[in-house]
């Protein structure tokens, strides 16, 4: 299940953990929790290929307007800096 016994970046130690995503195709945004392994160290998140997948589609689909899976959630906002 863990592809990397430490982390590649650091070689600091990896747990799995539930994360939230933010993921934008096009003006969208959608955020997802997702099971993967964190490195304690430095915080990399290191995501399998499924889930990479899952994170293009879910682009993809936002990018289209193609939203009626998603469940609306909250507004988002842009601030001016
Ligand atoms: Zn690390």
């Amino acid at each position: 299940m863990i592809p990397f016994k430490t982390c590649p970046v650091c070689n600091g130690e990896i747990i799995e953990k539930e994360v939230e995503k933010l993921l934008r195709g096009g003006e969208n945004t959608a955020s997802i929790m997702v099971k993967t392994e964190v490195c304690l160290h430095c915080g990399e998140r290191l995501y399998s290929p499924e889930i990479i997948k899952k994170f293009d589609e879910i682009r993809l689909k936002l990018k289209s307007g193609d939203v009626k899976d998603f469940e609306p959630s909250g507004q988002f906002f842009r601030v001016a800096s």
